[in-house]
């Protein structure tokens, strides 16, 4: 991690600026890059600067649906998805303990609410002008459920989430798709983007507005640029500056996906200028690869569908703890469970286990997956001929890397547990019930599910049972970040406001930069792209109506 520069609280005006713009955006992943799309629409002169050395961010990684209430498939298909109640749904899923039904604002705050307004207004306006002006086509996947569908708050349960047209049809790469065809518009509309430029700070004039930025470059130069109406900031969260992720996410997360430039600097320049911070103990997460993590693999995919019908998570005591299928962000609680008496995260890391059947069926070297094909990448998975064989190679395995994750080690009776945790699952599995975590019960677990053996088949199709043959197989598996929440916070203009919750002029954030009003929601698939979409939207418009300075 390199350290943003040190700031004194409100540095000198730089000299001279070198250039102008009208609008300068930081940060050229798909919410910047959408960000100066819209503003260049406007009849803006337009600069993004990109702090790594090819633009993209987390986005291009990213499956890139979106989800947009209310979307125009929707309305021709006569899918009803009512203004109250998906500010409803979502109100209900981001703050359960303060949720009321019959509150105005369901129980939110006004900044939460307002917020949960301008995505139901703005995300489907945005996405129109988007593809209308073919910088971001889209099909409409009809079918795909909300992660909490069968809610009774969930009035619109399929029908929000849209995905690039182009995207293949396992999905995996939308954001590229996007990223891709949101550059080609960018350069067809005279949007510069340079890469390898790192915003450092902003330039505020006497009166406190935002007028300019100052940024380094790859040879460690400085450039001051003025933005004669404002900066939107788009550069992403803070999963990769690991003093960041200790002092402000409650769980001891070990890493995540996200692009590895994003460093929380947004929160630094932010806090700077008087901006108030929000939700900053919150993240949009998924279970990963432990070791990958560890290895700080920019590839890294987060594994958003646990494969495998005959397969199961186990602690370190050999026992599951957890249902398996939940939705990924669900999924990686489970991670950070606490155990009160014995003072430890009792399953800091959690072990797939899997057989030859889900090995044969349910390995795709696609998105994250653990359960690999050979030929690739497999230096995560853990094997043995029996079931003894595997806890030693797991024990073994975990062992090296205790002094990462707080001296956890199997434990002695771990083969024996894993045996009668296999022979309790493998009941569940025949019956067509899992007793204990209730797997496979909801739609989005079905949708998470992956491929399986077509035949034999059990009654519920997420669970198959385990064979009493080897060879079985296991990967040790923690909870992390897609990428954070936290961060300044922004009014429903876009705008970030400061701690007694007045805009700071010239200065706006969208996407992983700012606070999310989701808190610990993930409303369902796309539920950060599409929202996200609606505040560059917003961002933009408000920048473009500032006066000129
Ligand atoms: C594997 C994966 C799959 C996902 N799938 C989905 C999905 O299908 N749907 C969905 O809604 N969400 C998905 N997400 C989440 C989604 O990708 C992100 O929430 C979203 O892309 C964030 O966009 P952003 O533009 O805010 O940030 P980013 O795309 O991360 O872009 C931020 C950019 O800012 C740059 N930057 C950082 N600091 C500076 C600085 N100081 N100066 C200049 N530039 C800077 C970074 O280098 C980066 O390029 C997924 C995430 C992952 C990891």
């Amino acid at each position: 991690m390199t350290h943003i520069e040190r700031q004194s609280p409100r540095p000198a005006m730089p000299e001279r600026f070198d250039e102008e713009f009208d609008i300068i955006v930081a940060g050229a992943g798909g919410v910047g890059l959408a960000a100066a799309l819209f503003a260049r629409w406007l009849g803006n002169n337009v600069l993004v600067l990109e702090k790594a050395d090819a633009p993209g961010g987390t986005t291009q990684k990213a499956a890139f649906w979106y989800w947009v209430p209310n979307n125009e498939p929707m309305r021709a298909l006569g899918i009803e998805d009512r203004r109250e109640d998906c500010l409803r749904y979502m109100a209900r899923l981001s703050r359960p303990e303060q949720y009321d039904p019959d509150h105005p604002r369901f129980g939110m705050s006004e900044w939460e609410y307002e917020a949960y307004e301008a995505i139901y207004d703005n995300a489907s306006v945005a996405t129109e002008l988007l593809a209308n002006k073919g910088a971001l086509e889209y099909r409409h996947c009809a079918a795909v459920p909300d992660y909490w569908a069968e809610i009774p708050e969930d009035k619109a349960p399929t029908g929000r989430v849209l995905l690039p047209k182009d995207a293949c049809e396992t999905m995996s790469d939308g954001g590229k798709v996007a990223i891709r065809t949101m550059l080609a518009a960018a350069a067809r509309d005279g949007i510069g983007v340079r890469t390898a430029h790192r915003v450092q700070r902003v330039v505020q004039d006497a009166r406190g507005r935002v007028i300019g930025v100052v940024a380094t470059r790859a040879d460690g130069g400085h450039i001051a640029l003025k933005a004669r109406k404002g900066v939107i900031f788009a550069t992403g969260g803070f999963t990769h500056n690991v003093e960041m992720r200790k002092n402000h996410l409650s769980a001891p997360v070990l890493g995540g996906c996200a692009a590895r430039t994003n460093e929380g600097d947004f929160v630094h320049i932010g806090a700077a200028v008087g901006a108030e911070l929000r939700n900053m103990n919150y993240a949009w997460m998924c279970p990963i690869v432990l070791e990958k993590a560890l290895q700080q693999d920019p590839g890294l995919i987060g594994t958003f569908s646990p494969s495998g019908d005959s397969m199961i998570y186990v602690d370190k005591n050999g026992r599951r703890v957890t249902n398996e299928k939940l939705a990924y962000n669900e999924s990686a609680q489970a991670f950070f469970q606490w155990d009160p008496a014995k003072c430890e995260y009792p399953n800091l890391v959690l072990i797939a286990v899997w057989d030859r059947r889900s090995q044969e069926h349910s390995a795709s070297d696609e998105y994250g997956r653990f359960i690999v094909p050979p030929g690739a990448d497999a230096a995560h998975v853990i094997s043995g001929r029996t079931l003894e064989e595997l806890a030693a190679a797991i024990g073994a395995r975990m062992a090296q890397y205790s002094s990462v994750i707080g001296g956890m080690r199997t434990s002695e009776d771990f083969a024996a547990n894993l045996r009668a945790t296999i022979a309790r699952f493998n009941g569940f599995a025949r019956a067509g019930k899992d007793l204990d975590f209730r797997r496979g019960e909801r739609p989005v677990e079905l949708l998470f599910n992956g491929p399986t053996a077509a035949t034999p088949s059990a009654p519920n199709p997420t669970m198959y049972p385990i064979s009493d043959e080897g060879p079985y197989y296991a990967a040790l598996l923690t909870g992390g970040n897609l990428d954070t929440k936290g961060g300044p916070a922004t009014n429903a203009r876009g705008q970030v406001v400061d701690r007694m919750g007045e805009p700071i002029p010239g200065l706006y954030g969208a996407g992983n930069c700012v606070a999310s009003a989701s808190a610990r929601a993930y409303w369902a698939g796309g539920a950060t792209l599409g929202p996200f979409l609606a505040f560059a939207y917003l961002a933009a418009n408000a920048a473009h109506r500032e006066p000129v300075n």
